[in-house]
């Protein structure tokens, strides 16, 4: 039997009765077939992961037991992930994908050229789904979409930013990450109609910044994503 990973809310503790809700029972009691006693692996983001057992098996609201736990918490590197929304399922791959890779947050921001809605609690879901497949015991939070220019002026002053920019000038993301130090660090990637001039300026002023090009030719966003969270992991995360 496959082993089930479910994300759930915590805290953990052994003999704590963890309600189900109806999309988790449907699953595993209609689509898994999942009986009274069956064991599975449940994490709640911050309590590492926990074996536990079916306490009540019921299609709309069942209920599981939470018995030891067999695995530490691992938080990823201190890394966000700011992004422009794109189309649907390119949005859902990049949060995927950010959650495989190892980000600890990612903040959906409206630039000047974005035109796509953000459902965040979409989002959300995704980014639980892919810690669960993954073998993750950390689920980036999501924020609120904020506009770019409005979060560069409160930016964090000990937060390093790596700005990927196509427009060639940038120094090649290896040779500038292999000069940074680890710590605090986000990625900001832009919508498919680039950043405005006015966003372009507003970056590159900025001592927190670090402009990268990732390669001759231009990525389309989600790749971007892909390729950046790639070249950081390597010069400065947990790939080391
Ligand atoms: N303005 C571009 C398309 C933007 S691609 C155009 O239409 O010509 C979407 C985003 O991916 C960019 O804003 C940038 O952040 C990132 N990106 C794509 N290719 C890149 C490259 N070669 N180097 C650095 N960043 C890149």
């Amino acid at each position: 039997m496959a082993e089930i990973r479910l994300y759930v809310s915590g805290p953990l503790e052994t003999n704590r009765v963890l309600p189900l809700d109806t999309a988790q029972s449907a699953y595993l009691f209609g689509v898994m077939r999942r009986k009274l006693g069956d064991e599975l692996r449940v994490f709640d983001g911050k309590s590492g992961e926990w074996r536990a057992e079916v306490a009540k098996a019921n299609k709309r609201n069942g209920l599981l037991l939470c018995v030891e736990p067999v695995l530490p918490q691992a938080t990823p590197p201190d890394l966000w992930l700011l992004f422009a929304p794109i189309k649907k399922a390119r949005t859902a791959f990049v949060v995927e994908k950010a959650v495989e890779m190892g980000v600890q947050k990612v903040l959906p921001v409206t630039t000047d050229f974005t035109n796509e809605r953000i459902n965040i609690g979409r989002m959300q879901a995704h980014a639980i789904e892919a810690a669960e497949q993954c073998g993750a015991t950390f689920v980036p939070d999501v924020a609120e979409p904020v506009r770019l220019l409005d979060m560069l002026e409160s930016w964090p002053e000990n937060r390093k930013l790596v700005f990927c920019d196509e427009r060639r000038e940038a120094l090649p993301v290896a040779t500038a990450l292999a000069r940074e130090t680890a710590g605090a660090w986000a990625i900001v990637i832009g919508p498919e109609g680039g950043f405005s001039p006015e966003e372009v300026a507003a970056l590159r002023g900025r001592d927190a910044v670090v402009s990268v090009s990732l390669g001759p030719r231009i990525l389309r966003a989600d790749t971007a994503a892909v390729a950046a969270i790639t070249a950081w992991q390597m010069a400065l995360g947990d790939w080391r």
